[in-house]
């Protein structure tokens, strides 16, 4: 077969100039897997879709190419919902944050429609709500870590699986770890609440997403969380700028 073209829902992750004004564009498809496309001359002025490739964006893409060709060709990309919005710096940073990461989360030639799912509903509550901009990254966050197998439930201790001892303790080897189980330092054991935040965390929507500092249990599980992310994703650029910007 010479190649074919498809065409899919996907998100915009990371567009890369390319050779003589053209952009290598990575997208999640809405089958949550990563393509990625070349768009030949997309960066001219003249080009109509432009502005289709910004990070975050929903479009709809058509590629050409054949099946285990390096890159396919974008042939067609028309934006259909951006999460950008004019001014609101935070929720512009935390858009790059997300792209960043799905773009390393995302595999080839591996689906997993969660992920899909999960970035739409981000997208749409960031465009929604840009104020609420740092509740979608916890909650993004939270739920990637769910989705790579890196998030234990909270309800039971990970060690002797009390159900009721306050969770003093996030390790990598048990998961969450209660008081019952684990002797910690009250001055380093995490704060009471912990086990509800993470409740609130699992159960609403990406919109209705607890605040990240509105306790002092909620601003533990975003730090602990998002330290677990980032080190399972090495460095992210898009991170340190957040980091400088927001306080
Ligand atoms: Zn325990």
């Amino acid at each position: 077969m010479e190649g074919m073209i498809q065409t899919f829902s996907a998100i915009v992750l990371r567009p890369t100039p390319f050779q003589e004004g053209g952009l290598v564009v990575s997208f999640l498809t809405e089958l949550g897997e990563r393509i990625v496309g070349l768009a030949r001359g997309a960066k001219k002025p003249s080009a109509k879709w432009v502005s289709a490739f910004e990070p975050l964006g929903l479009v709809r893409v058509s590629f050409f190419g054949k099946e285990n060709a390096e890159f396919k060709r974008v042939t067609r990309c028309d934006l259909v919902h951006s999460p950008l919005t004019l001014g609101a710096l935070e929720s512009n940073l935390v858009v790059a944050c997300l792209a960043d990461v799905f773009d390393r989360v995302a595999r080839e030639g591996v689906e997993d429609e969660r992920l899909f799912r999960l970035l739409s509903a981000c997208g749409r509550s960031l465009k929604a709500r840009p104020d609420r901009a740092m509740a979608t990254l916890a909650y993004a966050e939270h739920w990637i870590l769910h989705c790579m197998g890196l998030m234990p439930h909270p309800r039971l201790c990970g060690r002797c699986g009390n159900g009721e001892a306050p969770l003093v303790l996030f390790t990598e080897d048990h998961g969450w770890r209660c008081a019952a189980c684990t002797p910690v330092d009250p001055s380093e054991a995490l704060p009471p609440g912990t086990r509800e935040h993470l409740r609130l965390l699992r159960t609403l929507p990406a919109d209705e997403a607890p605040d990240p500092a509105g306790t002092e249990a909620a601003k533990a599980v975003t730090r602990i969380l998002r330290d677990r992310l980032r080190r399972e994703l090495g460095g992210a650029r898009s991170y340190e700028v957040l980091d400088k910007l927001v306080v």
